[in-house]
């Protein structure tokens, strides 16, 4: 009598999201030779998502190939997250934080330029782009697409939960113990550092209201949109303050 071989993976309780209702334990028939990442990331869970893998007290890399009856553990990452130690997993992040959201989540870039995050985010950008460019600038990848983070390429990423930006916001700010950089030193539409600039300098480009309210400017060397402290700056410290940031 022949039993299929099978190997059993053990999910540590952050993976719910991913299994629903399902066990956290699940049994996997071995049919082929494939990698503990491959295998995993069948069962939907992206390798980004993975902080560490076990075999008994042995500690597994994602190519590692499951022989049959393995019984192998899948913990979390421990929060906040630190990209800045090598693991078994992944290389060290050499640069401070930086990320790039894909098309899903470009409500999400604005918030994290507006505390100071130097931010990827093109609409244009397809997969394989932007893994290119997280690969080549070290940024983490922000997304709600699965299939993108199970990209090879990838070493740094995070799965958004929730649809609502704000929600994801505060999914970021307790994931990666976030805090604000700086507050409105960022370009919101094309993510370049702001430059303080003199009133009379930009006098033509303004509204007779803010000309006679407003002293202090900065603009964008990028794409020259002007930037001031008025109304819609006191909404975007409030959202950003109901949001949990000190600012
Ligand atoms: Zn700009």
């Amino acid at each position: 009598m022949s039993t299929t071989p099978f190997i059993v993976l053990c999910f540590s309780k952050e993976y719910q999201y991913f299994f629903k209702h399902q066990e956290l334990e699940v049994t996997y028939p071995l049919q082929r030779k494939a990698s503990i990442k491959d295998i995993i990331e069948a069962l939907g869970v992206p390798h980004t998502e993975i902080g560490s893998l076990y075999r008994g007290t042995q500690k597994l890399n994602f190519s590692y190939i499951p022989e049959a009856f393995d019984k192998i553990n899948i913990f979390y990452h421990t929060l906040p997250l630190d990209f800045s130690q090598k693991t078994k997993l992944r290389p060290k992040l050499e640069k401070e934080l930086s990320f790039i959201c894909d098309v899903n989540v470009g409500k999400l870039a604005v918030l994290l330029r507006m505390l100071g995050f130097d931010t990827l985010f093109a609409a244009r950008l397809r997969d394989e782009q932007i893994a290119h460019l997280a690969s080549l600038e070290q940024r983490v990848v922000l997304t709600k697409d699965i299939g993108l983070l199970k990209r090879k390429q990838i070493h740094f990423g995070y799965l958004l939960r929730s649809s609502n930006p704000d929600e994801q916001l505060q999914e970021i700010k307790r994931v990666f113990g976030l805090k604000p950089r700086s507050f409105f030193q960022r370009c919101l539409l094309c993510n370049t550092p702001l430059k303080p600039v003199a009133k009379k300098d930009v006098l033509p480009l303004l509204e007779p209201r803010t000309k006679k309210y407003f002293q202090e400017f900065h603009f964008c060397p990028q794409c020259k949109k002007v930037y001031w402290p008025g109304s819609h700056f006191e909404k975007m410290k409030k959202r950003l303050q109901l949001n949990g940031f000190k600012i």
